[in-house]
């Protein structure tokens, strides 16, 4: 008798776990009284009171053996260590490009890198900046220009690259501004601000020829660079029999360097790097280095930190992983969806966006129906979200309020830390906070710092 193959539509997790972490239940009367401490702020909560944690993926993934027993091997030396060889030739095998210079996270990449060519009068185009790129430009006053599609700002748009730059647009700021004050060009892939929506490999192509047409360096920021990878592989002609490495291969050809956060798609917990191919640049990026992080063979990062990276860079590109990565996020989204809530669409690489403005319209912008849907996910299922929407966003520098243009929750999903049964329950827990949604209310700021004030500001149900 012939065996017949199996094919699964199940993706099932590409690990098995050897080394668990508890997680604590609490009551909903517990969670009532932990969250009035907080200030009903989230970010105050302490972690040992929240059962599933989707405040973000930065940082929260799991790493594996193969990352450990590289960490228990590093080498710790303040100079020249075997780590930081290890480190530089994974990055330089998946980026191609000749300076490696590391950091403690990505944000230090892009303090080093805009400290170094940004200055007052000049413009940097993005797809959309990421808050912490956003703010190094502008410190170092310059302007951070977001020209994404239109297609990007409309949540309920399908489009598989939601991600891209609009090119025409890239075209007239140069007309406009000059390419003397545009020191470099960013992509973010995927676009976390806009949702972790991917770049197309044309896109990224298109907006390299008219940098090199313009002499303007051309940088990625490379966070979700895996991620994005596989988007392109499953949704743009040509890559379907491409390998995830391939895809990152020739997407950092196109560049000139990239920035990178390793809390993100290098596994790691923490790390980051700027990677480079100009010598002179390079050069000076590493002096600044030695100024704010650490010797260029460390740059912030312990020998074990690197050796993670170095494993972790790879482990992000395996096709089994990215499978599963994306068609997790994917699922946790689409059972929301068919239960009638809406989110932003399609689902992204790393997390999924509630609509809170669709789903609570009798809360105004002002009274913040997404911190009010984030802190109902708490008390119901013990989930830490995060509000994206007029807390984040609504104070102005002139300390006056404006609703900001949409009132997401993101749900983001940490890397190989959470299995089925738990996204089975984040989705129980949220469709059944959406049953009650008409007895969600409105919250009001009773204290706030003047920036940043969703960290640390304490509110008060209306
Ligand atoms: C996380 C992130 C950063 C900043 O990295 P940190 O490690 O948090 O400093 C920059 N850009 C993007 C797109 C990110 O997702």
């Amino acid at each position: 008798m012939e065996l017949e193959g199996f094919i699964t539509n199940t993706i099932i997790e590409p690990f098995r776990i050897r080394s668990v972490e508890p997680i604590r239940f609490t009551t909903m009367e517990e969670r009532k009284i932990k969250l009035k401490e907080a200030g009903y702020n989230p970010f105050l909560l302490k972690a040992r009171d929240v059962l599933i944690d989707l405040l973000t993926d930065s940082g929260t993934g799991a790493m594996s053996s193969a990352q450990w027993s590289g960490m228990i091997a590093s080498d710790e030396s303040y100079a020249g260590s075997e780590s930081y060889y290890k480190f530089e030739s994974a990055v330089q095998d998946i980026t191609g490009f000749k300076h490696v210079i590391p950091t403690h996270q990505g944000r230090a990449a892009e303090n080093i890198l805009f400290t170094t060519i940004a200055k007052q009068g000049d413009v940097i185009p993005n797809n959309t900046h990421f808050d912490t790129t956003r703010a190094h430009v502008e410190h170092n006053g310059a302007e951070a220009l977001d020209l994404v599609i239109e297609e990007g700002k409309q949540p309920q748009k399908i489009h598989p690259f939601k991600g891209n730059m609009d090119t025409e647009k890239l075209e007239q700021t140069i007309a406009e501004r000059g390419a003397e004050n545009i020191p470099a060009i960013m992509l973010t892939a995927t676009n976390n601000s806009g949702g972790g929506q991917p770049v197309s490999m044309r896109n990224i192509r298109d907006v390299s020829k008219i940098a090199r047409k313009h002499g303007i360096p051309f940088f990625l920021d490379a966070c979700r660079f895996a991620e994005n990878c596989w988007f392109i592989k499953t949704r743009e002609a040509g890559y379907e029999n491409k390998s995830p490495i391939e895809i990152a291969r020739r997407m950092f050809k196109y560049a000139d360097g990239c920035t990178m956060s390793a809390k993100k798609d290098g596994m790691s917990n923490i790390g980051g790097f700027l990677a480079l191919n100009d010598d002179e640049l390079a050069k000076k990026c590493r002096s600044l280095t030695i100024l704010t992080e650490g010797f260029p063979t460390y740059g912030g990062m312990a020998g074990y930190d690197m050796e993670a990276v170095a494993i972790g860079l790879y482990e992000a590109l395996d096709e089994g992983y990215l499978r599963y990565r994306i068609r997790s996020t994917a699922y946790l989204g689409e059972k929301l969806q068919f239960a009638g809530i809406s989110i932003v669409q399609p689902t992204g690489g790393h997390a999924v966006y509630i609509d809170a403005k669709s789903m609570l319209p009798h809360i105004p912008s002002l009274e913040y129906p997404a911190w009010s849907l984030t802190n109902a996910l708490y008390l119901i299922g013990g989930i830490r979200a995060v509000e994206i929407g007029s807390v984040m966003f609504g104070l102005q520098p002139d300390g006056t309020e404006k609703p900001a243009a949409m009132e997401l929750v993101r749900l983001a999903i940490p890397r190989r830390v959470y299995t089925q049964s738990h996204v089975d329950y984040l989705a129980e827990a949220v469709i059944h906070t959406y049953r009650q949604r008409n007895q969600l209310r409105g919250y009001k700021i009773v204290s706030e710092p003047t920036v940043l004030r969703h960290f640390s500001a304490q509110l008060e149900p209306i």
